[in-house]
């Protein structure tokens, strides 16, 4: 019987099986010294395009930068409020702040863990008003105008975006898909009766290639998708410090740009993605198979039927969860907490004056949700024992 340890997560297999085409890579840019910008950049912008069904794509240096400039490309202004969720990753919420705006929080769904359209509904009727003069969304209470909505595609699973793109629409708000841990995920638009991809849904997205990310650089890296051309337009500026041509600097901007070595690497990759989607899609109805029968004792992952989720992560929900942490260190199987902490009551926040209690479903969940490991290569074997030792731990 094997007690070898089960890791979280395997990110050397994957690098060693493409090491000769990484390498290829690297000698290209070395030969030619094309390390900003260039041909790779050109190349995989156009690639992920495509992969996203959109059709413009800006390469950055981070999901944080592409979160970042999306917002500010889509017209988000300082003063501003910005709605999100509190269940994600501290990234969405500082690109917010760094856009000069206010982040504000709705609930989530308790399945899901994504944007629950009908709390969004209730805040938008409820604690905003219509200016008068202007028909804009404004936040009752301190009166800053609501202009953007940030739906988290959680784990490998997309918002229901449908009713949020209405309530966008009707509302005036500007969508922003944090899109970072989904790339490849689906959803089926009721409304336009077809699978929609991720990145291509609102009027802009933002993607991670963070190493640990469905599609993942050898270092830092990012994307963003839209169809719209002044969006796109401006990210481009955005991320070359303001400059339409070298030298010459339209607006102020960042240091943001896609490293054409990282660039190359993920072209490489990309072309695994699908595969990998799979085998990672395969994992959770392994998982799904195994527990079967145990529902009573752990709340495993929803999919409906309108979400095809690529399983960035397979989080289950559990009582007693630093209990089953505990044993499962001991027996060797990795896991981890995504996230441990809403949002709106972490440390950076305090100055935003909410308590416990505010959002209630975004809290219960950080208190027993628990990441199982999940990544392509992860073998039955290693599945049979994470859950064997995850059964016993909750006997
Ligand atoms: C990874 C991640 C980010 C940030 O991406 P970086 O590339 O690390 O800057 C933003 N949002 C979510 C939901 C993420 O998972």
């Amino acid at each position: 019987m094997s007690h070898d340890n089960v890791p979280f997560l395997d990110l050397v297999t994957v690098h060693r099986e493409l090491q000769d085409e990484l390498v290829e890579v690297m000698k290209t840019a070395l030969n030619t010294a094309g390390f900003i910008g260039g041909p790779m950049v050109k190349q995989f912008e156009e690639d992920f395009a495509r992969f996203c069904d959109a059709q413009l794509c800006i390469g950055v240096g981070s999901g944080t930068d592409a979160l970042r400039f999306a917002l500010i490309a889509a017209g988000v202004k300082a003063g501003d409020i910005v709605v999100t969720v509190p269940n994600t990753f501290i990234a969405t919420t500082e690109a917010i702040s760094q856009a000069g705006a206010h982040p504000d929080f709705v609930d989530i769904d308790e399945r899901t863990y994504a944007l629950d359209s009908e709390k969004l509904r209730a805040y938008l009727e409820q604690a905003c008003e219509r200016d008068p003069q202007t028909n804009q969304v404004r936040h009752k209470a301190s009166g800053r105008p609501v202009t953007a909505v940030v739906p988290v595609h959680l784990y490998g699973q997309t918002a229901d975006m449908d009713p949020i793109m209405e309530l966008a629409e009707s509302y005036g708000l500007k969508v922003i898909e944090d899109a970072c841990q989904a790339q490849g995920a689906e959803y089926f638009s009721k409304k336009e009766n077809r699978w929609r991809k991720a990145g291509s849904i609102g009027h802009v997205a933002a993607f991670s290639f963070y190493p640990g990310k469905n599609l993942g650089a050898c270092g830092e890296a990012g994307a963003i998708t839209t169809n719209d051309e002044q969006v796109a337009h401006t990210c481009r500026l955005l991320r070359e410090h303001g400059q339409s041509k070298k030298y010459y600097h339209d607006i102020e901007g960042y240091n943001g740009r896609l490293d054409a070595i990282q660039a190359g690497f993920l072209s490489v990759k990309l072309q695994h993605l699908s595969r990998w989607n799979g085998q990672r899609r395969e994992c959770a109805e392994r998982y799904n198979k195994l527990f079967a029968g145990s529902e009573n004792k752990i709340t495993l992952p929803h999919q409906p039927d309108w979400a095809r989720s690529v399983f960035h992560l397979y989080v289950v929900r559990v009582e007693d969860r630093a209990g089953l942490q505990k044993r499962l260190d001991e027996v060797g199987v990795a896991t981890g907490v995504h996230y441990p902490i809403a949002l709106h009551l972490t440390k950076a926040y305090e100055g935003l004056g909410f308590k416990p209690g505010d959002f209630p479903i975004a809290e219960k969940a950080a208190d027993h949700i628990v990441s199982l490991p999940m990544f392509p290569g992860l073998t039955a074997d290693q599945q049979k024992r994470v859950v064997t030792e995850v059964l016993k731990a909750l006997a």
